[in-house]
């Protein structure tokens, strides 16, 4: 599947001296493995390139995965090829200068609605673009090197972004590239302690959004994360992002949403929202308040509080047609 595309790649790879590699803005563990895993392929294979991620983002989860590389003048990006990873639209990249590479790769997932670059590989249907990662591999693990670190980057992402291989997008594909990359040795114990362990305090933050979730009538479960409750918490964006996930899993909620107050670097206040879903799917609305994503997790930018109850309500209504036109949800 996909097997010319893929070999393009693997060409354009083996033409270029230098590769640099992208990734979205508020990076995940998928687009941190699926970077930090194709660059240590293409190092292990051609030790002579010069390989990079250059992001200045940082993030206090994924810390454990080691850092990225230093920012380089404008020639280094001029000849090099950019392979931006996960990214679905290109505004949503997160070092600005990938435009100044001389030719672009698309490796993603999400759905294709603002195809840009030189080779555009997408796969919709991939659990998470570390899964495309691990199938690159696979398609040319004859010429390809892989060792336990590369693995563990990919097999990183693929956990994280699968709900530990729980969503709609987990195919017996997923489990045979996973499996590929746990054949590699990869160290699962001190893996999953390092995504999974929690300080106390952020327990308490935990408990406090199971106080403090609301219910729409229909079942839209959501929890507003505002400017008070992240410094009664310190909170990072990061960690006050996280509890999206805390709302998962409550019977009848098909939807469920977190509101997240954040300040633009232009000083603006404006609110990021999370949406996730079970059965139905939430990107249309998402599209609805400036954003996108998957059929099942999106993101969208609220202007304003003001916002909040409209969305509220179209999510409400949705939630309320699914169950009124299906059977068989939970
Ligand atoms: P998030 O809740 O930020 O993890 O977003 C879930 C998914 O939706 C991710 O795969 C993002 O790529 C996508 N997404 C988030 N925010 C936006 C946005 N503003 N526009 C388009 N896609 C987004």
């Amino acid at each position: 599947m996909h097997t010319d595309v893929k070999k393009q790649i693997l060409e354009k790879i083996r033409a270029y001296d230098r590769i640099l590699l992208f990734r979205h803005v508020r990076m995940d563990g998928d687009c941190v493995g699926a970077t930090k895993g194709m660059k240590r392929l293409i190092q292990l294979t051609w030790p002579e390139k010069d390989v990079r991620i250059i992001d200045d983002q940082r993030s206090d989860f994924l810390a454990f995965l080691g850092p990225d590389d230093a920012e380089a003048p404008d020639e280094v990006y001029r000849d090099a090829l950019g392979i931006v990873i996960d990214t679905a639209s290109d505004d949503r990249i997160s070092n600005r200068k990938y435009a100044l590479c001389r030719e672009l790769v698309k490796i993603d997932h999400h759905i294709d609605r603002e195809p840009y670059g030189d080779i555009c590989w997408v796969e919709e249907e991939r659990s998470s673009a570390c899964e495309m990662i691990a199938a690159f591999y696979a398609a040319f693990r004859e010429e390809l090197k892989i060792d336990q670190l590369a693995a563990t980057y990919i097999y990183t992402g693929m956990v994280t972004d699968s709900g530990r291989f729980q969503y709609e997008g987990v195919k017996g594909d997923t489990m045979r590239l996973a499996g590929l990359m746990l054949d590699q040795g990869v160290d699962t114990a001190t893996l999953y302690a390092q995504m999974y362990l929690r300080d106390f305090e952020g327990l308490k933050f935990k408990a406090h959004i199971y106080q403090h979730m609301q219910i729409t009538d229909n079942g839209v479960a959501y929890i507003v994360i505002d400017r008070a409750m992240q410094e009664q918490f310190s909170l990072t964006m990061e960690s006050a992002s996280a509890a999206i996930s805390y709302l998962d899993g409550i019977r009848g909620c098909l939807c469920w949403l977190a509101f997240i107050e954040y300040e633009t670097p232009e000083g603006e206040w404006q609110i990021r929202v999370r949406l996730r879903s079970r059965f139905m799917h939430v990107n249309t609305l998402a599209e609805r308040y400036r954003g996108g994503g998957h059929a099942c997790a999106s993101g969208a930018t609220l202007l304003n509080a003001a916002e909040i109850p409209a969305l509220l309500q179209e999510a409400d209504a949705m939630v309320k047609e699914y169950k009124e036109t299906h059977e068989g949800w939970l």
